[in-house]
C-alpha cells in the first residue's frame, strides 16, 4: 500500500475528513446557426469533502449461486486466505487482476529523476478494501455456495477443494420468482423461492437486509443483481410512471413489476445502495423518483466485461483518429447457465439493446464522419452453446472507411472466462459506490454540502449501458469514463485533472517545474527530499497520509 500525502494549502486533512478547494474549469458553448460556436472558459469554485471512514461493508448479491455470484465469493475468500494452488502450468497465486481499483495504478506527477511516479488506483482516497467485503445475497436455486462454485466450472478444480470449507456453509436466502421474467429453461432450478405479495416480499428483502447488518454488525450494506437477465418491463404511465403510481402497482400486486425492480424498491427504502449488472430495465421512472426523493446510490445497467468494453475502446479509437466505421458485426457463443437463459427471445432482446447502443456517443461526436447521423450498422449475436461452458467466445468484424475510398476490415476472435472479467467489475462496483457515498461537494456559494446525484453515472466505466440522470449525456467511451473517475478522485485530494501536457518534458525552460509555486500559495512548497516533484505532490511514506489512518 502506498500512502499518499498532498502538501498543498488548499487540502486539509482533519481525523474524519479531507478537504480540497479545488477550481473545476470548464467551458461554456453558445452556437449562433450551424457554423458559428462561441466558447467561454469557465472557472467554479469548489470545496470536496472525503469522509476518510471506510465502513464495515456487506454485499448482498441478488443470483449469488450463480456464475459471477459464486466466483466473485471465491475470489475474495482466495484472496482473503492468500490461497496458492497448482495448476499443470504451476504454481497459481490469488490475485485481483482485472480490478480497477485493485489491479491499476495512476500517475501522480513526477518523481526526483524526472521519472512517472504511479500509485496503486486504490491509495488515491481512503477505499473499502475487497479481502474485508463481507458477502450475503439471495437465489431460486439453494445449492450452497461451495456446490454452486462447483457448478459454474469456473475456477480450477485444486482451487475449489482449498475453498471448499470456507464456502460450503454458506447458503443463498430464497428469493422471489416470477417465471414470466426469466427464461422457462431456468424453471429446474428455483427450488429456493419466497412466497407471498409483491409487497410482502419486498418487506421479506427488507428483513433479510436489516438481519444481515444487524448480524454481521455492518456499518452499511450495498444489493448488487447479478441474477438472470429479465426480459424489458413495460413502462406506462399509471403503472411505474411516479414513485405513488409505483408502490401502488406493487400493493395491487400488479403482474408487470419485475423481480429486480422489487429488489430495487426495498434496497431503496432500507438506505442501501443499489447496482443492477443486468441488462433489463429495472430502473423505471417510479424507482428512479424513490431512489432520488431518499438520496439513495443506484447504478447499471449490465456489466461492461468483455467484448462491449472492447467495443468502447476500438469505436474511440476509430472514430477519435478520423476513421469512420460502418459496419460493426459481432458474435458470441458461450455454455453457461446466462448464456441458456439468453437463449429464450425476450432475454436476448434484453441483453441485444445493451449491446448495441454503446457506439452512439461516439458516432454523434464526429459530424465530419457522419454528416447525415447515420449510424454504422451494427448487429449482435448470442448462441448458446453448452461446451464451452464459461469460456465464451467473442468474434468482431469492424468495417471502417478510410480516406479515398479505402476499406480497413479488422477481425478479432476472443477467448475468456466470462465470470472472470465479471466479478473484479463487481468488486470495483460496489467499492466505487461507496467511495462516492463519502464524497460531498459544494461551490463557492453553497453553504452545505451536497452529494453526488442518485444516478451515480460516474460508475459508467464499468457498465455496458450506463444509467444517467434524467436529460445529461450518456457517455460510453471506455477511456474518457476512466478519467471521469480519476480526475473526480484527484480533485478530492487537490490534485489537477491528469492532462497529459508533461511540458516538463516537452519544452526547454529550465527548472520549469522546481521554481513553480504549489497551486494557491506564493511560496515554493518543496522540501529537500521532493525537489522534482511535479505540482507541488509528494509521495512520500508518511503515517498521517490519507491512508495512513
Ligand atoms: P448465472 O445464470 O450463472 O447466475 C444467475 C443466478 O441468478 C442463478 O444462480 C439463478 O439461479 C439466479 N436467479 C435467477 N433469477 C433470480 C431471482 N429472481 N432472484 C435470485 N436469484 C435469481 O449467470 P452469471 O453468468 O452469473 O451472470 C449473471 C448476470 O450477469 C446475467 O444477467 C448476465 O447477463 C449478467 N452479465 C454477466 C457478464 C459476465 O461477463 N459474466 C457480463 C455482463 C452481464
Amino acid at each position: 500500500m502506498t500512502s499518499l500525502t498532498i502538501e498543498s494549502p488548499n487540502v486539509r486533512y482533519t481525523k474524519d475528513f479531507i478537504e480540497s478547494n479545488y477550481t473545476y474549469q470548464t467551458s461554456t458553448v453558445e452556437k449562433n446557426g450551424d457554423s458559428s460556436i462561441k466558447v467561454t472558459p469557465v472557472d467554479v469554485k469548489m470545496t470536496f469533502r472525503t469522509d476518510r471512514r471506510t465502513p464495515r461493508l456487506g454485499v448482498m448479491l441478488v443470483g449469488w449461486g450463480g456464475n459471477n455470484g459464486s466466483t466473485v465469493t471465491a475470489a475474495v475468500l482466495a484472496n482473503k486466505h492468500q490461497l496458492t494452488w497448482h495448476t499443470k502450468e504451476g504454481v497459481k497465486k490469488a490475485n485481483y487482476f482485472g480490478s480497477l481499483t485493485q489491479a491499476s495504478t495512476l500517475n501522480v506527477g513526477s518523481g526526483p529523476d524526472e521519472e512517472d511516479v504511479y500509485i496503486p488506483f486504490c491509495d488515491i482516497l481512503p477505499m473499502v478494501k475487497p479481502n474485508e467485503i463481507v458477502f450475503d445475497g439471495w437465489d431460486i436455486s439453494s445449492m450452497n455456495l461451495a456446490d454452486a462454485m462447483e457448478r459454474a466450472q469456473v475456477l480450477d478444480w485444486s482451487l475449489q477443494q482449498k475453498l471448499r470449507t470456507h464456502m460450503e456453509n454458506l447458503k443463498p436466502r430464497p428469493s422471489i420468482y416470477i417465471p414470466d421474467f426469466i427464461a422457462a429453461n431456468q424453471k429446474d432450478r428455483a427450488d429456493n423461492v419466497m412466497t407471498g405479495t409483491k409487497e410482502e416480499m419486498i418487506e421479506k428483502i427488507r428483513a433479510d437486509i436489516k438481519d444481515f447488518k444487524s448480524k454481521k454488525e455492518l456499518d452499511d450494506v450495498i444489493v448488487l443483481w447479478t441474477a438472470n437477465t429479465e426480459r424489458f418491463s413495460a413502462v406506462e404511465v399509471g403503472l411505474n410512471d411516479t414513485v405513488e403510481v409505483l408502490l401502488r402497482s406493487v400493493k395491487k400486486n400488479a403482474a408487470e413489476i419485475s423481480p429486480s425492480t422489487l429488489f430495487g424498491i426495498a434496497s431503496v427504502l432500507e438506505g442501501c445502495s443499489y447496482i443492477n449488472g443486468s441488462p433489463q430495465n429495472t430502473f423505471v421512472p417510479g424507482l428512479i423518483e424513490l431512489a432520488q426523493s431518499r438520496g439513495v446510490l443506484i447504478a447499471g445497467d449490465d456489466f461492461k466485461s468483455g467484448q462491449t468494453k472492447l467495443k468502447s475502446v476500438l469505436v474511440d479509437f476509430l472514430v477519435s483518429a478520423g476513421i469512420k466505421p460502418v459496419s460493426i458485426v459481432s458474435y458470441n457463443h458461450l455454455g453457461n447457465n446466462d448464456g441458456m437463459n439468453l437463449s429464450a427471445p425476450q432475454q436476448f432482446r434484453s441483453k441485444e439493446i445493451t449491446k448495441t447502443n454503446v457506439v452512439d456517443d461516439m458516432v454523434e461526436s464526429n459530424p465530419i464522419l457522419y454528416p447525415t447521423g447515420r449510424k454504422p450498422d451494427h448487429c449482435v449475436v448470442i448462441k448458446y452453446v453448452p461446451y464451452v461452458g464459461d469460456s465464451k467466445r467473442a468474434m468482431d468484424e469492424y468495417t471502417s472507411e478510410l480516406m479515398m475510398g479505402g476499406l480497413n476490415t479488422i477481425s478479432i476472435h476472443n477467448t475468456c472466462e466470462d465470470s472472470l472479467l465479471a466479478s473484479p467489475i463487481i468488486l470495483d462496483l460496489v467499492i466505487l459506490a461507496d467511495m462516492c457515498k463519502r464524497i460531498s461537494f459544494k461551490s463557492e456559494s453553497q453553504t452545505s454540502y451536497q452529494g453526488f446525484h442518485s444516478v451515480l453515472s460516474v460508475l459508467s466505466y464499468l457498465c455496458k449501458a450506463p444509467l444517467v440522470p434524467p436529460g445529461t449525456p450518456v457517455v460510453n467511451a471506455l477511456f474518457k469514463q476512466r478519467a471521469c473517475i480519476e480526475n473526480i478522485f484527484r480533485a478530492c485530494v487537490g490534485l489537477p485533472p491528469q492532462n497529459y501536457m508533461a511540458l516538463e518534458h516537452k519544452i526547454n525552460i529550465p527548472n520549469l517545474l522546481s521554481n513553480a509555486p504549489c497551486q494557491g500559495s506564493t511560496k515554493s512548497s518543496f522540501n529537500l527530499k521532493t525537489r522534482k516533484s511535479s505540482n507541488g505532490i509528494s509521495v512520500s511514506n508518511t503515517a498521517n497520509g490519507v491512508n495512513g489512518h
